[in-house]
Formats: C-alpha cells, structure tokens, sequence
C-alpha cells in the first residue's frame, strides 16, 4: 500500500511548495531526491569524463556510467550492449529512422497511427518523404484505440517498418503490442516502440515485448531531464549505421577510413549524457523499492476517483474514460484549455493544455486542443479534491462572459 505522505517526502519540491497540486506527470514527473543526490554527488565528488581518463575519479564516473547501464538493462530485461544513452526519447527514435533511411524505397510501408507523439511518427513521416515510402495509419476503433484487428487491416508484404506508441499519452491507451510485433515479424517487418508513457508506470520486459527498439525518458519517471534510453536487439544495432559521427565511439582511424566499436558505444560519440544516465538509475531503484505493482494499485484508485468527480462535472466532456494509463483528457465546453489551465493554476494546481505533441489525436477527436490531468504516485485524493473545485470555479468564472 502507498502512504503518499512518505511518498512526498521522497520529492523535495512538496517541501518547497507544499501547496503543489501536481496533476502533469505525463509531461515531465517530478523529481526523486535519491536521482537529485546521485546527480549532485556526480558533479560535486567526479564531473569528469568516462572511458577516457586513467587516473582514479575517471574510473570511479565510468565505474558509475556503465553501472547505470547495467541497471537499465536490467529493469528491462535486456543486455548491456543493448542499451543506448541518448538525450531523450526524441533521439533514440531519429536515430533509429535515421539508421533505416538508407533501407527504405518507393513502394515500402511504414506503420504508424494517429495516436502518436510527434516525435514517433515525424521522423518516420519524413523518411516516408524522403525515401518515396508509404507511410500507412492503423485504423483506430471509435474510441481511438488501436487494436490487433485494426493493425491486420494494414499490414501488408510491403510493410518494412512499424512505429507506434505503446501508451498514447493524450489517451492513456496501451497498445496490444505482443500480438502485433508477432504479426510484424511474420513479415520480417522491424518494430520499434515508443515507451516513453508506458516506463513511468509498467513493467516492461523486452523479451517479453519482443519489439526490436524501445526508447523512453528518464524525466517521466522521476529522473533527470536530457537523458533517455534506446534499446535495440543486440544484432540489429550493431547492423545499423551510426547516428553522429565523433569520439569514442570509433575502433580505427586512417587518413580515409574509419571502424567502428560495436554497440552501445558506437551510438554514443562523444561525451555522453553521464549525470543524467547515473541519475535516471537511481530513479529506476526508487521506482523498485515503491515497486509497480503498489503505484499501479494506487494510481489506478486515484484515477478512478479522479473520473468519477470529473464526470459529475456538468459541462466537461471527456475524451478518454476508459484510459489505461493514470491520465484524462477532457475540455470545458465552450471554454479555451489554456484559459482553463491559466486559472487552474492560481490554485496551485498544474495540469497540461494543449495539442500535447499529438496534433493527430487532437484532429481525430475534432477539437484544436485538450486539457490533459496525468497522475502519479504522489498524487492522492486531496489532490483530486481541489483540482474538482477548481475545475467547476473556472467554468463557472468563464460562464459569465
Ligand atoms: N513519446 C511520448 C508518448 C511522449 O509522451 C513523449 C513526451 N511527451 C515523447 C515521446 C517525447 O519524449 P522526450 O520529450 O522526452 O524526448
């Protein structure tokens, strides 16, 4: 069971703003003390470089970098050379289209759907105009979920690629992946899955995915900003072309010839993200010692108590009541979300309005933007409570006009 009172004391902005009604986890979670103290002791007793230097505090950093990355493996059920430290997300998924730019021709299919991130389907969008490939939308249900049957509507002999979200994050919608990267593969069609939404909040085993890439963020699961992971069956990344061009990253270098270590190195030229990976690990051991199983029982309650206010609210619509994910996407009709946002938060209370990145999903639910409620572990039902109250006094307060 979670005590959200000792949960809040594991994230030190509730000590600086007690008052914080935090409802905007899927942006960007707050931050856990245990990752803030690793990063500090990283610039305070290291802040130098790894796998170069030979003397002790270059070990020691190094020591600490590729213990993160055995860490992340691990959490997922990977190898070590599987893993990838990139900037984010957003980079681990350029850097797979980028690799398989050069593999794509007229003719071949790329599978995505209207449910993604722009940062899962724009690079794709691009290779598809770049390489003269098709880019294909799974059909979704009229909820807006994609489904095995949708995906079997467009998978096709032409298809190459299939890139899609594991969990929408304006919907919350998990995606049945497993059955669909069997169908994929059945077609030697590469799968890549863009976990940013799912990581924060579900178990995720690679094996058991058996996707080819994998990329999420460590700043929605209480970790550092600027730092994510890329994972890639072992095989294929060291098949694919690297990303950037620099230091460590090479084995040989003639006057007009170059070799290239094998994966993860060869993905990761020049110095790399070394805070950020030492502090998302230690936000991977905090997310272990709460455990998934507790923050799912209690996000998914909190959630549930959250829609169950929400929907007695007369004049919202919402878009998504059966998410999977902790996360609402509604409107107050009549009203702007970023007018509704701006008042919410003269109550303290933060919440997201907007296309969130997913202009498609927008333009499926035929509105120009949404207002987004995402919860998480230190969430808890007062929190729901002011966030009720506040909801209905700026509907009211924008009524009059
Ligand atoms: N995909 C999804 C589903 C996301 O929610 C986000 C972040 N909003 C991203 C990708 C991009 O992540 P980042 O900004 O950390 O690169």
């Amino acid at each position: 069971m979670i005590d959200v009172n000792k949960i809040r004391k594991d994230f030190p902005i509730y000590q600086t703003h007690p008052n914080l009604i935090f409802f905007d986890s899927a942006a960007s979670s707050l931050k856990v003390k245990r990752s803030i103290d690793e990063v500090t002791h990283y610039y305070q007793a290291l802040g130098v470089n790894v796998h170069r230097g030979v003397y002790d505090l270059a070990y020691e950093a190094t020591a600490l970098y590729e213990h993160a990355r055995q860490n992340v493996a691990r959490f997922i059920n990977a190898k070590e050379e599987e893993i990838i430290f990139t900037r984010g997300t957003t980079s681990a998924l350029n850097l797979v289209a980028q690799a398989f730019l050069h593999t794509l021709k007229p003719g071949d299919e790329i599978i995505t759907s209207e449910l993604e991130h722009h940062s899962s389907l724009l690079p794709w969008m691009i290779a598809a105009q770049k390489t003269g490939a098709k880019l294909v939308y799974i059909p979704l249900t009229d909820e807006g979920r994609i489904t095995v049957e949708g995906f079997k509507k467009v998978l096709t002999n032409q298809t190459k690629i299939v890139a899609i979200t594991h969990v929408s994050n304006v919907m919350g919608y998990l995606t049945p992946i497993e059955e669909i990267t069997r169908l994929a593969h059945e077609k030697n069609a590469i799968v890549i899955l863009d976990a940013a939404q799912s990581a924060p909040h579900m178990k995720l085993d690679v094996k058991k995915l058996d996707v080819d890439f994998l990329a999420f963020s460590g700043h929605k699961m209480f970790g550092p900003s600027g730092v994510g992971v890329l994972y890639g069956k072992e095989k294929l990344l060291n098949q694919i072309e690297p990303y950037e061009y620099g230091g460590e990253m090479v084995d040989q270098v003639t006057k007009d010839s170059v070799t290239f270590k094998d994966a993860p190195l060869r993905f990761e030229a020049g110095t790399p993200v070394i805070s950020g990976a030492i502090g998302l690990s230690a936000a991977i051991d905090y997310i272990e010692s709460v455990g998934f199983d507790d923050m799912h029982h209690h996000t998914h309650e909190i959630h549930q108590y959250l829609l169950k206010q929400l929907m007695k609210v007369e004049g919202v619509t919402i878009y998504n009541k059966t998410s999977d994910n902790p996360v609402i996407a509604f409107n107050i009709d009549g009203v702007h979300p970023h007018d509704i946002a701006t008042m919410l938060d003269s109550t303290k209370v933060s919440v997201r309005a907007g296309h969130h990145c997913a202009q498609l999903v927008s333009q499926f639910l035929g509105v120009q933007s949404t207002l987004r409620a995402s919860i998480h572990v230190y969430n808890d039902r007062h929190d729901c409570d002011v966030f009720i109250q506040s909801v209905i006094a700026a509907r009211d307060f924008f009524r009059q006009f």
